[in-house]
């Protein structure tokens, strides 16, 4: 059962992305981050980005990270916080599907050892990510607004999330 329930957990569970140590993710020889944008960057189809969440790309970027957002959202949703936030933009990226993780790959110029995954969703950004071998990171989702679907799929996160121990 382990080894199927491996692909659920995720490497790191924090409380928000100031809580994301990325000195030592840079130590893990990372240095690149895919962003998930509902719910990890702004709240569930909200337009108002936090000021904090700005400086947050922007220190990630000074720190040497190269970035790229990749979302299940529609390329209008997408595209508007990929211009606020200057870096690039997948859209409909059909998460957990690994196809538009290897884009975004591509689009950082880096290996799938070198850069991390941080999405709040167990079933679209953590499963991908663990699919392709990167380093996943769950974050508490901003908002409880969201899709039907994605609030039957929290019941299952939690379970996963009671049985999850970093340190197995
Ligand atoms: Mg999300």
């Amino acid at each position: 059962m382990r080894s199927l329930w491996q692909w659920f957990f995720p490497r790191l569970f924090v409380n928000d992305l100031w809580e994301i140590n990325l000195e030592e993710l840079k130590g893990l020889g990372i240095r690149g981050l895919i962003v998930d944008l509902d719910n990890t960057l702004v709240a569930w189809n909200a337009y108002d980005l936090e000021e904090r969440v700005l400086q947050w790309v922007e220190e990630a970027k000074s720190q040497g990270f190269a970035i790229c957002i990749v979302s299940n959202a529609l390329k209008e949703r997408v595209t508007y916080f990929s211009k606020l936030l200057a870096i690039p933009g997948i859209s409909k990226a059909q998460k957990p599907r690994r196809g538009a993780f290897r884009a975004a790959l591509q689009e950082l110029g880096l290996s799938q050892s070198e850069v991390a995954v941080i999405g709040d969703q167990v079933f679209t950004d953590v499963l991908g990510g663990n699919r392709l071998g990167l380093y996943t990171i769950l974050v508490r989702p901003i908002s409880r607004r969201e899709f039907v679907t994605t609030r039957l799929g929290r019941i299952v996160e939690r379970w996963i999330l009671r049985r999850f121990n970093p340190h197995d």
